[in-house]
């Protein structure tokens, strides 16, 4: 399947449904994974943040999140036909995962948020086993017994919603630590689960706007979105 390298970031060519079923796999098979879901602003933050892109690098699997990947990639050696965002990533895996024995560890968003969004995902997928939830508000004390509650509850996937690339860093430095099979960056993800920030309606899905959506609800992303036209040039200089 291969892939496709985008201003220098790795993108698996894959489906969402070969995706889902290769995180399943990691957390079958023997070893840590991790795997990262960039968007367009990361994979420019990457191009001057050194330890982002060594770490998109070293990734185990890197999907498209976001249409603007997707669009990149035709640029590239193989073409991505599919958007494998983070949230609906995870969506599948929990599908996938809900009636086995593994297990998920949330950790991340304000306080309350990944509570809020265990209590959802449980009444969506009857048989999920989430077994430890932590706020990713947390001073160096705290994060000392974030890690130790993690080790003690043996996640089979850690998920961590800190916002990019704070998540990748965090991962990269501390899963080794932490003992869970497979973790996956999945940024503002647990507001969204908890019902607390709402998906953009379909139609703005359909017609690839969904970043509209999300600066009319969130006027302060308007700077770090300013790095979306950035991208467009700068795939088209670098990658025709
Ligand atoms: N967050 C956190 N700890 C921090 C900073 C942010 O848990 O120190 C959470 C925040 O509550 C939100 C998520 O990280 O749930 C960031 O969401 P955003 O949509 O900005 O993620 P991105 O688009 O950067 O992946």
């Amino acid at each position: 399947m291969g892939k496709a390298t985008i201003l220098g970031v790795p993108f698996d060519v894959k489906t969402m449904a070969e995706a889902a079923d290769t995180a399943v796999g990691f957390m079958i098979e023997p070893g840590q994974h991790i795997i990262c879901t960039p968007n367009p602003e990361i994979v420019m933050e990457a191009q001057t943040d050194t330890e982002l892109m060594n770490i998109l690098k070293a990734a185990d699997m890197v999907t498209a999140d976001g249409i603007g990947i997707v669009w990149a990639s035709k640029y590239a050696e193989n073409i991505i036909t599919e958007r494998v965002s983070g949230y609906d990533l995870v969506l599948q895996i929990f599908d996938r995962i809900k009636d086995t024995d593994n297990t998920v560890y949330m950790f991340g968003g304000a306080p309350g948020v990944a509570e809020k969004a265990a209590e959802e995902m449980r009444k969506k997928y009857p048989g999920l086993k989430i077994v430890g939830i932590h706020d990713g508000y947390f001073d160096a004390k705290e994060e000392k017994n974030i890690i130790a509650d993690i080790k003690e509850k043996k996640p089979s996937l850690l998920l961590v919603g800190l916002g990019s690339p704070k998540q990748e860093k965090w991962i990269y430095s501390n899963l080794r630590f932490t003992g869970a099979k497979l973790a996956i960056g999945i940024g503002g993800s647990f507001d969204v689960m908890s019902g607390n920030l709402k998906r953009a309606p379909e139609f703005f899905c359909k017609l690839g706007i969904e970043w509209l959506y999300r600066l009319i609800k969130q006027p302060t992303r308007f700077k770090r979105m300013m790095r979306l036209p950035k991208f467009v040039l700068r795939v088209r200089k670098v990658m025709r």
